[in-house]
């Protein structure tokens, strides 16, 4: 899309990359080529198997997703830099580009990019020490091959802290924008399910046929703390103790309460239940105090999530669920014919539709579950803590709710409007813009199948 936009510093670098590659002679640049078209794939799986053995390295690159792409990408790569590198420099410049801003993406660390480019350096070496006898010829080819290598990580991590900073920005906005002027609402709801779940607690108490209590985390109130609350709240100590204190009373209040072997439960300690939860209101109110004047964002006809928090939303869930080992999924959606609906009734019945839509949306979905207007009649639903089968039943019952439910315009008037679908479960890959891709591709297909329906990405 944006490849081929130069910037003023990768005019500097095209020239410099042209400076290499026409210092060099014919003969290293042929023999380069033919290694890496020969060798590429050799040195990418090499170069993983290397990198595995990095801790840290390996939290990025264990996925099957990642293994799979990244070793295709990574031998596509290789080749790209030493096949008539003059043909197309501008293009090479602006890929390494990109590259960057995939790895800004998934927050690679910069260290370990380095660490890649001193692997692959250094395998190269012995791969040319091989093909030439002439230490004056093997001299410059290598000196080449690092040369160009070089200044396609220098390219890399220019992009690659130019849009780390921007997400960062992001992040920050999304945090004011998260603890936004509905704050009160907000708290009195979280109030609310905190305390239906102590009585659920309480009933299950004094029913002895229930066999658990139910742990809060899975409450709505769990669900909303770990998945929103924490961004909310992000870097307030408050949270790390709601935290401890949640997998206190899991952990260790509730089973005392009642004992999973059957034995008789100190009911007389539900006293230590009550303290907890004492605790928990109290740090939940600091909380929401100190947050309450933060600024607003939300899209303005819906008062649903506004797209630009996206990219911080889903890279958060991306965490947790590496984290936690959790599903989550996306479900895109977009209205059918919305064109017609504005043609026929005016753009202000437009906008009662998607206002309906929205408030449709989100009485479909869970409380930890986040909501967006991702462009104009198209808005999208990240749920966590899903399995691909509920995800896809979650989808369904939105599709068929479209379907039957008249959305009312002035005069008593009302309207039918369907939506198609698209729906991506996380699978292990870092880059939320690839999951988001696949959610889109999966809509499009719905809408090419014939629109009014659910399908799944592949
Ligand atoms: P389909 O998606 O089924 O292919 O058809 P469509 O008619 O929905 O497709 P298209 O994407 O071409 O048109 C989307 C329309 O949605 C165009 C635009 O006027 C309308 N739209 C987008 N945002 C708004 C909005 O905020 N309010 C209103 N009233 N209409 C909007
Ligand atoms: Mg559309
Ligand atoms: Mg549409």
């Amino acid at each position: 899309m944006h490849a081929h936009t130069a910037l003023p510093y990768d005019q500097t670098a095209e020239t410099e990359w042209s400076n290499i590659v026409l210092a060099t002679p014919e003969v290293c640049r042929a023999t380069l080529d033919s290694l890496m078209g020969r060798d590429a794939e050799k040195l990418a799986s090499y170069f993983y198997q290397h990198m595995l053995g990095h801790p840290q390295a390996r939290s990025f690159l264990t996925a099957d997703a990642v293994q799979q792409r990244l070793h295709q990408s990574m031998t596509r790569w290789l080749r790209s830099i030493f096949h008539h590198p003059m043909d197309d420099a501008a293009g090479i410049v602006a890929h390494q580009r990109l590259v960057g801003e995939v790895h800004a993406r998934i927050q690679l660390p910069v260290h370990l990019v380095s660490r890649g480019a001193r692997l692959l350096k250094h395998h190269l070496r012995l791969a040319l020490a091989q093909e030439f006898d002439d230490a004056q010829i093997r001299a410059q080819a290598t000196a080449y091959a690092e040369g160009l290598i070089d200044l396609a990580l220098e390219l890399m991590s220019v992009s690659y802290e130019r849009n780390s900073q921007r997400e960062a920005r992001t992040d920050e906005a999304y945090r004011l924008f998260a603890i936004g002027q509905n704050v009160g609402v907000e708290r009195e709801r979280q109030r609310a399910v905190l305390m239906e779940w102590a009585n659920e607690v309480m009933v299950a108490l004094h029913c002895k046929s229930a066999a658990s209590l139910p742990p809060l985390r899975k409450s709505e109130f769990g669900m909303w703390f770990h998945h929103k609350a924490i961004a909310m709240f992000e870097g307030d100590m408050e949270v790390e103790q709601i935290l401890d204190i949640i997998e206190r009373i899991d952990n260790v209040v509730l089973p005392l309460l009642r004992p999973r072997d059957g034995a008789r439960g100190a009911v007389e300690r539900v006293s230590d239940l009550q303290d907890e939860i004492d605790n928990l209101k109290f740090l939940l109110s600091t909380l929401f105090e100190r947050n309450l004047e933060a600024e607003n964002g939300r899209d303005a006809l819906t008062r649903l999530f506004s797209r630009r928090f996206l990219p911080s939303v889903v890279s958060r869930e991306i965490n947790v669920s590496q984290k936690r080992n959790t599903g989550f999924a996306l479900i895109l959606l977009d209205l059918d014919h919305f064109k017609q609906v504005n043609d026929t009734h005016g753009h202000e019945g437009g906008d009662l539709v998607l206002q309906q839509a929205s408030a449709l949306l989100l009485s479909s979905v869970r409380n930890g579950d986040f909501v967006f207007r991702y462009g104009g009649e198209e808005l999208l639903v990240m749920l966590v803590e899903v399995t691909a089968e509920s995800a896809r039943r979650i989808a369904e019952l939105i599709r068929s709710k479209f379907e039957s439910t008249p959305f009312s315009l002035a005069q008593g008037h009302s309207v039918s409007v369907t939506a198609s679908i698209g729906v991506a479960m996380f699978d292990g890959h870092p880059d939320h813009q690839y999951l988001i891709k696949r959610a889109d591709a999966a809509m499009y297909e719905a809408k090419q199948s014939g629109r009014n329906r659910v399908v799944m990405a592949r």
